[in-house]
This record gives C-alpha cells, sequence and structure tokens, in this order.
C-alpha cells in the first residue's frame, strides 16, 4: 500500500489532505531514459470523490536531468506544477492508488524537446544555439510572388 492509496469507504465526505514525498523510484524510469529523477517527488494534494471520479488537486514539484535535443547535454530542470489536477474514475474498487497516474502525468508534463536554455534551475545558453538555426543557412532568394493570383482573384470579382 502506498502513500497515495486512497480507501474509498474511509474517505471523509469533505476530502483528506495528503503530502510528502515519493521516491524516485516509483517514477520507474530506466537508466537508458534520457530522463533521470533527481529528486524525490514532493506533492501537496486534496483528495474528494466527485459522483463517480477521485480528484486530487494541488502541487507537485520533481527535479529531473534532462537530455539537450540541440547540444545532447544534460541539465537540470525543476518540472513545477502549481496547478496540478488529477481525476481518476472510481469504477467499483475500493481502494484507488494514485501513484501510477500520478507517475504519468509527471512524465507527460516534463518537455517533449528539452533545450538546455530552458533549465530552470542553471540558467545557461545552450552552446549549439544558432548553429543549426535557419537564419545561419544561407538564404534562398525567394521567387517573386506570382501575379497570376491577383489577375485571378481580379477575374472573380468581375
Ligand atoms: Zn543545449
Amino acid at each position: 500500500m502506498s502513500a497515495l492509496s486512497i480507501e474509498l469507504r474511509h474517505l471523509p465526505e469533505e476530502g483528506l489532505h495528503r503530502e510528502g514525498k515519493l521516491p524516485v523510484a516509483v517514477l520507474d524510469l530506466s537508466s537508458d531514459d534520457p530522463v533521470r529523477p533527481i529528486s524525490p517527488v514532493i506533492y501537496s494534494l486534496d483528495i474528494q470523490k466527485d459522483e463517480d471520479e477521485l480528484v486530487a488537486i494541488g502541487t507537485v514539484s520533481a527535479d529531473f536531468e534532462l537530455e539537450c535535443g540541440r547540444c545532447c547535454q544534460r541539465f537540470p530542470f525543476r518540472l513545477e506544477i502549481p496547478d496540478f489536477v488529477l481525476e481518476v474514475p472510481i469504477e467499483n474498487e475500493a481502494m484507488i492508488d494514485l501513484t501510477e497516474p500520478l507517475r504519468e502525468d509527471i512524465l507527460l508534463s516534463l518537455p517533449s524537446y528539452p533545450r538546455c536554455e530552458d533549465g530552470n534551475i542553471t540558467p545557461r545558453k545552450c552552446p549549439a544555439e544558432g548553429k543549426f538555426e535557419p537564419e545561419n543557412t544561407p538564404s534562398i532568394e525567394a521567387p517573386p510572388p506570382s501575379k497570376a493570383g491577383t489577375w485571378d482573384a481580379l477575374d472573380q470579382l468581375n
């Protein structure tokens, strides 16, 4: 039974508050993963039953090490979700463990194309920035816009 297992029978009408830390292992990331957790997941959640859903609202944060998609260097990144909302449908179960849905939401909240200059722990400039930017590639002269389109439009007005 995890810290976020909610026994529905014992859930008070007004809900309950749970806060604490989840160990890194909960995120179940392998060492080959480009995403590496470097801190426990800190959560503070108000949990309440809303008709056929269990709703958890609060804040979640954790530190990760991500790989910059541009320079391929690792950089620390703090994920902070100040308005975290989790909704889990209640079927017939007596207990709902919010750990797995929480884990999924955290991983989905991480940037899909991380850039090291977006790192919010140690600000830096991506060393590879600009190297592959379109403005640095020789620009190909764009052909002048064709007049045909204009004439067609005028024809249609007639
Ligand atoms: Zn970078």
